[in-house]
Parts: structure tokens; sequence; C-alpha cells
């Protein structure tokens, strides 16, 4: 399996990418990047629906390049067919016959590499949300689907809890400054569990009254970072004294590994208002 290896930090660093979301959905956010070399030429992530995506190509004058997929559901690769009769480009997204559009399959460990566009992504493969889930990190940012969620994770369809758990820890492996864009606006949700959980975390009591101010503003409240993350979200903190002894309250006895709190969290949030 791929280790996550640290990019070296140069005198010189390159400027960041160029990403703006779309919604689509209730809460959906569909990540257009701009090519560092003409950003009137984007690259769409998990385009859910076509309409929005048309309209803010129309709007920014931009032209798709290409389209990353995370995951199969429809609402990460429904609007593909329709952004596909604008003209022909690169789908490019994991082994998986239920993501029938995709020209290109990358696998973990592989470069997903888009030269013409300057752009390349590191593939991670993460199992747990779905089998065949994948994310695109690269240039200073984690594009993780469905996986990994600011201050909480996705919901477990297809995998255990030890494989989304491994999936995680990988993620948050990344160098701290990344910029983590999920595929959903879950995080004040996520923050009332996370401090349900963890109820004396300063980060996390501090990062609620941030989401707050941003979403009564109706601003996205990502990306986030994932020094933060590691930070609020429990999922990633199953090693924790405080998360786990909440883990092992909740169970009413002993969890022996991290991978088992993790799997006590999760099915904790599923039912958790
Ligand atoms: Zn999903």
């Amino acid at each position: 399996m791929l280790q996550v290896k640290y990019a070296c930090k140069m005198p010189n660093q390159p400027a960041p990418l160029g990403v703006r979301p779309v919604r689509a959905f209730t809460d959906n956010y569909i990540w257009l990047i701009e090519s560092p070399r003409a950003p009137a030429r984007v690259v769409a992530v998990d385009p859910g629906d076509g309409a929005p995506v048309r309209a803010e190509l129309e709007r920014s004058r931009s032209s798709l390049a290409a389209i990353l997929l995370t995951h199969h559901h429809a609402d990460h690769i429904g609007g593909v067919s329709a952004l596909l009769e604008l003209g022909a480009v690169p789908v490019i997204g994991p082994e998986d016959s239920r993501i029938p559009q995709r020209t290109q399959t990358v696998r973990d460990g592989e470069r997903c590499e888009l030269p013409d566009l300057g752009l390349s992504f590191d593939i991670l493969y993460v199992p747990g949300h779905t089998l065949s889930h994948i994310a695109f990190w690269g240039h200073g940012a984690l594009f993780c689907g469905d996986t990994l969620f600011s201050a909480g994770c996705g919901r477990m369809f297809e995998g255990t809890p030890r494989q989304m758990h491994a999936s995680l820890n990988r993620l948050g492996g990344v160098p701290p400054d990344t910029q983590v864009y999920c595929g959903h606006e879950y995080t004040a949700a996520n923050l009332r569990f996370a401090l349900n959980v963890d109820p004396k975390n300063a980060a996390a009591l501090e990062y609620r009254e941030r989401v707050a101010r941003l979403r009564a503003a109706d601003v996205p409240s990502l990306p986030s970072r994932m020094a933060l993350e590691l930070r609020v979200n429990p999922f990633l903190r199953c090693d924790d004294a405080a998360v786990r002894a909440a883990a092992e309250a909740h169970a009413g006895g002993p969890l022996r590994e991290p991978s088992e709190v993790f799997g006590v969290l999760r099915a904790w949030k599923d039912k958790f208002h």
C-alpha cells in the first residue's frame, strides 16, 4: 500500500490551486479545479448534476477539460453524461462497473496526469464508504469525496470499520497544510456529534463558532485543512484518550483497538440526531 509522502517545502511555493464550489442538490459540492496553465479550462470533481456545472461554465466563460470521479454514487456521477454533451473529455475514476462513463481507470499508488492542464494527482484507494472509493491528492489539495468530511466521515455502505478506519488514517497522513475538499456540506451537523463525543475539545468549540458564522452568511465551510481535521474530527482521533473513553462509555465496555473505537463511533453517529 502506498505510503503518503510528505511534499518538500520549497523556498518558492507554487501558487495554491484555484478551486471553486458548485452547489448541487441540497448539500453536495462539485469542485471545479482551474488549470494552472489556463485558468479558463477547468476540471470537475464528482459532478452529480450537470446543470449547475454548465451554468457555472457559462457564467465564468470556462470550458470543461476533464472529469474526476471519487466513487459511483449517483449524486457524484449523475451529471457526467450531460457534461459530455458539451464535448468529449477524459472521465477519470476508479475501476467499478457502476461507473460506465469512465474513460480512464486509476488505481492506488498511480498518478493521474493531466499534463496539458499542468495538473497531476496521486491516487489514494480509500475503501469504506464504497469498496472502490478513491481520493485525488496533489497541489496541496485533497479531493476525498464521501470518505472524509469536515469533523466527520462518510457512512460505511460497503466497507468494514477496519477498512474505513485505515482509509481515514491514510488521508490523515497528508501534509497538515493540505486543503481538504469534501463532497458535502455536513460540517455543522458533524460538529454537533464531535462535541457530543469530545465536549471539551477547544479547537472544535472554536470551529463550531466559525462554521456557524460562515453558514449564517451562506458561505461554504469548506475547504477544511488537514491540521484542523486532526484536532477536531473524532474519526481521525480514535487513539485519543477522551475519544476512546467516550466510545467505551457508549459501548459499555473496553475497546481494544482504534478500529473498534472507530466502529463504535460510526454506529453511534448513524443514530445521532
Ligand atoms: Zn457517496
